[in-house]
């Protein structure tokens, strides 16, 4: 301070600088609604020494969520997965288009078909061979990822780095469906209830559909409805080791999910770590337990009786960019 105001020079300088970094920033979104002033004053902190240029004004003032939500563009950077699958973002992401030879991209409002490349190719790659086959007319592709990835509005806790992706369980009809159905029509549900598949709606096809993706050597991991991997133990003959990857998780039922590895050598993205099912399938004691009661047994109530004239604790900010790992603030700004 001391030598700014001694030397008036050098504060013309720091003035004209400033004035130009902001001509440089982009537009400020419209004001956010902050909803819990305390939380977001430690929150909205930018991290020491964060030196990255034209990042919005409030990228660090509202949630994360918002702020990667309203990306409409990726940035363009060499294709990155950056952070956990359910805490990072995307540089570089790259579409599929919402018309393939063998798929089409439903729900086209929530502009989620964005994924690293090698991802969007592996999509591809099931859906031409799976049609080519003959086991699969071609894919219904659900949520991906945002353009610069990150936590989403509504939805996910993964698909965050642009190596997740849901497909549908409802076969491709043989037409081009219009923007209106794929907004609006419902996918099929495979199950009875937590326990049976539908055998009305479930085929051989879906296995094998499943088992093609999970052989990927690339794919670390498949979700389904337990009721599903259940089917898949009882139907796999021969080599059943890509079992393992097929993980019962509740919530897809109508949908799968695809987690691909890590590309190799991609030192910002982390592996998701937990062990093999011990008995090489996990058709055994995992699979026991998602088909137990044990999961769906009620949380205990809170002890606490509410206070109504307590007034209603604000909910918290929640995540914002300083969260993330550091280099998804230059996924923000970048052009
Ligand atoms: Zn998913």
């Amino acid at each position: 301070m001391r030598s700014a105001r001694n030397n008036p020079g050098r504060v013309a300088l720091l003035l004209s600088a400033f004035l130009s970094a902001l001509a440089l920033a982009p537009q400020p979104a419209p004001a956010q609604t902050v909803t819990d002033q305390k939380a977001l004053a430690t929150l909205a902190t930018p991290p020491a020494g964060d030196s990255v240029r034209g990042l919005p004004a409030d990228a660090y003032k509202i949630p994360a969520k918002k702020l990667f939500g309203r990306q409409k563009l990726p940035a363009d950077m060499k294709a990155r997965a950056i952070g956990t699958y359910a805490k990072g973002c995307l540089a570089g992401g790259k579409a599929i288009p919402v018309d393939g030879d063998a798929w089409q991209v439903m729900r086209l409002s929530r502009n989620r078909n964005w994924g690293h490349p090698d991802l969007i190719a592996l999509v591809e790659r099931l859906a031409r061979e799976s049609k080519a086959a003959g086991d699969w007319n071609g894919l219904l592709i659900g949520d991906i990822a945002q353009p610069r990835g990150g936590p989403m509005l509504t939805g996910h806790a993964s698909h965050q780095i642009g190596l997740d992706a849901d497909v549908w369980l409802t076969p491709m009809p043989n037409r081009t469906l219009t923007r209106d159905e794929r907004e609006n029509i419902s996918a099929t549900v495979m199950t009875l209830n937590r326990k049976q598949i539908d055998p009305k709606v479930w085929t051989v096809n879906h296995a094998k559909l499943i088992m093609r993706a999970a052989k990927y050597d690339r794919v670390a991991r498949i979700f389904v409805h337990p009721p599903i991997k259940a089917e898949l133990c009882k139907w796999a003959t021969g080599d059943r080791s890509w079992l393992a990857k097929v993980r019962p998780l509740y919530g897809h039922n109508y949908h799968f999910h695809i987690r691909m590895k890590c590309p190799a050598g991609m030192t910002s993205c982390k592996d998701q770590w937990t062990p093999r099912p011990k008995d090489g399938t996990g058709c055994g004691e995992e699979l026991a337990y998602w088909m137990s009661d044990i999961p769906w047994k009620p949380k205990k109530p809170d002890p606490k009786p509410v206070d109504p004239n307590k007034p209603k604790p604000k909910p918290p900010v929640g995540l914002t960019l300083s969260g993330l790992p550091a280099e998804c603030r230059a996924v923000i700004a970048a052009k």
